[in-house]
């Protein structure tokens, strides 16, 4: 599914946030979002799933407007990994995957065979079929991160957002979960912390500056202008797994 993003602007009473974003993720491909704290990354990414409203500009999925979309038929097409856990309630993980079914069901139709199913098999994408009785809350970060992970492979969209997904992991479970998000090969729009992750793992990234997507390719220039840092190439540990996620 191809996201494009023409002239989208994003007013928060009344301040302007995000400035004529022009943006396109590819379908299949990985695009990383980069900027400094507060230039409006988080404010994307809520315009695109619509929990906030454009001032003005385009979204559109393989060529169709956004808003001409109901809100379930977005919830089909786009998942998302926001900052902010469910609400701290003593769901269990399986639950917490059910919950990726809603948009493919009735309200407040049973949980079905199927959905089971489907719950199932996002949990083993995952490497968490043994979490699926464990109340969400006691886990740790990285598996946390897994399980938002699976509700939206449960969900069965072709467009996935996160939003620093990595925040809080070490490295080893950084890594985990930026591998893990790449194989599923989705369309998918990540904003990134870490500039090196960014730089290895996304085909494409935006980098926005107060507002505006500025560049789509990090150089040292763009670095330099945007995080008022020197990018400075020197010998320096990489950290590669040393076997297949745990
Ligand atoms: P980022 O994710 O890049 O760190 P955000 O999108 O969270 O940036 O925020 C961009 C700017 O918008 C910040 O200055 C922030 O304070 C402001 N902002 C975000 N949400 C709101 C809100 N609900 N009300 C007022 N200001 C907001
Ligand atoms: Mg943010």
């Amino acid at each position: 599914m191809r996201l494009v993003l023409d002239g989208v602007a994003v007013t928060i009473d009344g301040t302007p946030i995000v400035r004529e974003a022009d943006l396109i993720v590819e379908p299949g491909s990985f695009a990383a979002l980069v900027g400094p704290n507060g230039c409006g990354k988080s404010t994307l990414l809520r315009t695109i799933y619509r929990a906030l409203r454009p001032a003005a500009g385009l979204i559109s999925l393989n060529d169709e407007d956004l808003r001409k979309l109901k809100h379930r038929e977005t919830a089909r097409r786009i998942a998302v990994v926001a900052q902010e856990y469910p609400a701290e309630l003593d769901f269990t993980v399986e639950d917490v995957v059910l919950m990726g079914r809603t948009p493919h069901k009735r309200p407040l139709s049973r949980t079905t065979g199927e959905d089971l199913q489907r719950c199932a098999e996002a949990l083993e994408r995952v490497s968490a079929t043994g979490l699926a009785r464990r109340s969400f809350v006691t886990l740790s970060g990285g598996e946390k991160q897994r399980v938002l992970i699976a509700r939206a492979l449960a969900q069965e969209s072709s467009l996935l957002l996160l939003d620093e997904p990595t925040n809080h992991l070490d490295i080893r479970h950084q890594l985990d979960v930026l591998h893990l998000v790449r194989d599923l090969g989705l369309t998918t729009l990540a904003a990134l912390h870490d500039l090196n992750h960014a730089l290895e793992f996304a085909d494409r990234i935006y980098v926005m500056d107060t507002g505006r997507v500025v560049a789509d390719e990090l150089t040292p220039e763009v670095i330099a202008r945007v995080f008022g840092v020197r990018a400075v190439s020197r010998t320096q540990y990489v950290f590669e797994r040393l076997k297949e996620e745990t």
